[in-house]
């Protein structure tokens, strides 16, 4: 027995679920897409069978010369994509990434400053319920409330005020591009670490599309599966090495240790065992793929997409949140449109007509985290199906026949049906051969 559909057919039937799902629903969730079939099969490869504890060239174990010319391709190649000096391609996620740079950087207690989460800060930012929040002291900056955008000004305010050990910047729900040297100037004032967490926008900043903080940042994390487009993973990157400030010295020679050595010991082994070799080998096939030319037109495009999503939002008579996009994502506040809509209501209604959206707090959010006012909508999955500014215009008008008729259960179905033949001409690749033969 050796298929999936004779040696496990409950799973087999999952799988062929969720690539149905897939194909026939809008996908606007901001942190999500559809990794080409290359990506696919690297990481659904043999190399899951191989441990390989340390790195290239040092590892726990034998047999080790493939995953070592991989590991070496993935470093190398993200290297050349971020213009960095630095790469290590084994966290397991983003939030193992942001991890290993807090292990590195902090000791439990120490202050930082991160956005908040209302206003688009991520769970790793400080967040109460999240290892970050329970060993360091967050202190939390934000938007302005009429511009809705960062308010640099108050970001030093505070920052002068809490004396930071570390800045962290970054966003899960931030529709703009951000000031990286700025807020390398605040963190300079004050004597931080700036921490840049481009999980979001790294394929957009990749192509030169949105400042990139590889040049101000100390340290720099990105996860490999949101707009890159690659497998599911943690990336971290440093710019330019430089000799670790804490006095960290190799033990035999008494040489003071670079930044590089020690985010490399903090993943490993100071938070993971063996390597996904599987998914090290994805994220290289990913990189490739970010560094050929139509990457920057399919990064432009996502751009285009969400700015033309938005307009078409606007002109429906919904707020966007600062006004609108200089990424792939956008947040809405609902209350513009009508004061009864949750997220929660919106997200699970625009489920039933195939269009998958997270619910999501807008700054200075009057609901809960459970309930909001809003939702965040991204172009990334949209465009590498092929949709392009005419798609977003049905889209936009979709989404608001909806969120108008929420009691509506044959406005559902109706645009339901719209939805699945919208998609029926733009196929998800990879998406396909799950059926049983
Ligand atoms: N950082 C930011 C800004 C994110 O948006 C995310 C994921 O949503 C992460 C980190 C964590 O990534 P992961 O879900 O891979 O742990």
């Amino acid at each position: 027995i050796d298929t999936i559909w004779q040696n496990d057919p409950d799973v087999a039937r999952i799988l062929a679920s969720e690539a149905r799902r897939q194909r026939d629903g809008l996908e606007l969730i901001a942190s999500e897409n559809y990794v080409s079939r290359a990506v696919l099969e690297a990481q659904g490869s043999v190399l899951t069978n191989k441990y390989a504890e340390g790195y290239p060239g040092n590892r726990y174990y034998g047999g080790c010369e493939f995953v070592d010319e991989v590991e070496n391709l993935a470093r190398d190649r993200a290297r050349e994509l971020f213009g960095a000096a630095y790469a290590n391609v084994q966290p397991h996620s983003g939030t193992q990434a942001n991890m290993a740079v807090y292990f590195t950087f902090l000791k439990p207690g120490d202050t930082v400053l991160g956005m908040n989460l209302s206003h688009g800060g991520h769970l790793t930012h400080g967040s109460p319920v999240n290892f970050s929040g329970q060993l360091y002291r967050f202190v939390a900056y934000g938007v302005d409330p009429h511009t809705e955008m960062i308010d640099y000004e108050e970001v030093e305010a505070i920052a002068r005020r809490e004396n930071p050990r570390m800045i962290t910047v970054g966003a899960s729900a931030y529709s703009r591009a951000i000031d990286f040297s700025r807020f390398r100037q605040i963190a300079d004032a004050v004597g931080a670490y700036l921490f840049a967490d481009i999980a979001h926008p790294a394929g957009l900043i990749a192509k030169g599309l949105l400042p990139s903080p590889v040049p101000y940042a100390h340290v720099t994390t990105t996860t490999t599966h949101k707009t890159l487009r690659g497998p599911r993973g943690g990336l971290i990157i440093l710019g330019e090495d430089f000799e670790n400030p804490f006095g960290q010295k190799a033990a035999k020679s008494g040489r003071t240790l670079m930044m590089s050595e020690l985010l490399d010991k903090a993943v490993v082994p100071g938070m993971q065992g063996g390597p996904l070799m599987h998914a090290v080998s994805a994220k290289a096939v990913g990189f490739r793929e970010n560094l050929q030319p139509a990457f920057a037109d399919y990064a432009a495009q996502i751009i285009r997409n969400a700015q033309a999503l938005a307009g078409a939002l606007l002109a429906r008579g919904y707020h966007i949140i600062s006004g609108g996009t200089d990424n792939h994502l956008m947040l809405v506040d609902l209350r513009s449109k009508s004061k009864s809509i949750t997220g929660k209501a919106a997200q699970e209604t625009l489920d039933r007509a195939h269009i998958t959206l997270n619910k999501n707090s807008v700054p200075f959010d009057d609901k809960s985290p459970l309930i909001t006012s809003g939702v965040r909508i991204g172009t990334p999955a949209i465009t590498t199906r092929g949709m392009g500014v005419a798609e977003m215009e049905r889209i936009a008008g979709l989404i608001d026949q909806v969120l108008s008729n929420i009691e509506d259960e044959a406005t559902i179905k109706r645009v339901g049906e719209e939805v699945k033949a919208l998609c029926a001409a733009f196929p998800v690749p990879g998406a396909d051969g799950y059926d049983q033969d």
